[in-house]
């Protein structure tokens, strides 16, 4: 099965999910939308109000705003692949519960490795509670690490920057650096390719 015929298997397993409380509230379950062969994966909280009447991922007002700033960026929307940590609305957008989180963790796990993205942005603490423990979004936004050989960036959640307006610059100047970073992980994985190439070559020589 090629990949986007696997998030499409993901996609029904979700839309079909009852393994937490939230499967019982939904109107629609919200899997995510996105090309398979993105090379960014934006990875938000958990589906609100519009997201829930629709089943479709940032299409209320952080979502237009999450699009402005990738837009902004230089990076089509319609070119990464959006979705929740937890794929069903929380009931009065309250936050999402442990329980919930670990139900829908698989999902996600199995959408980054179809994906196989170059960077995972995580929006908002508990996207990014996956990959940093204890870390403080003030401290840390904006910043590439590499966990497990993929580069992550944690950045404020857009609807941070709607509710406090100081924080708008802080956030679109994070996303304006988002397309150097991509730039600069692919010709870093380039050259490592080059490398083991010539690694490799040079062992075959050795055998004979
Ligand atoms: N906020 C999120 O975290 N996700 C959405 O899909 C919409 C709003």
């Amino acid at each position: 099965m090629d990949a986007e015929n696997i998030l499409t298997q993901i996609a029904a397993e979700i839309r079909n999910c009852k393994q937490c409380p939230l499967g019982n509230t939904r109107k629609n379950a919200v899997p995510g939308a996105g090309p398979a062969s993105a090379e960014i994966m934006c990875i938000g909280e958990g589906p609100g109000h519009h997201e829930n009447e629709q089943g479709l991922p940032f299409v209320g007002a952080s979502g237009k705003f999450l699009t402005q700033l990738l837009e902004d960026g230089g990076i089509p929307r319609e070119s990464v692949f959006i979705t929740n940590v937890v794929k069903c609305r929380p009931p009065g957008n309250r936050d999402p519960q442990p329980n919930e989180l670990q139900a829908c963790s698989s999902f996600l796990d199995r959408q980054i490795n179809t994906i196989d993205p170059l960077i995972i942005i995580t929006l908002g603490r508990f996207s990014m509670a996956r990959y940093f423990d204890n870390a403080r979004i003030s401290r840390i936004h904006g910043e590439p690490v590499w966990k497990n050989g993929r580069l992550i960036v944690p950045m404020y959640h857009p609807a941070a920057a709607l509710h406090q307006p100081k924080l708008r610059p802080v956030i679109a100047h994070d996303f304006s650096l988002l397309k150097e970073m991509i730039e600069r992980e692919k010709s870093r994985r380039a050259k490592n390719m080059v490398r083991e190439n010539k690694e490799e070559s040079a062992s075959q020589l050795n055998l004979f």
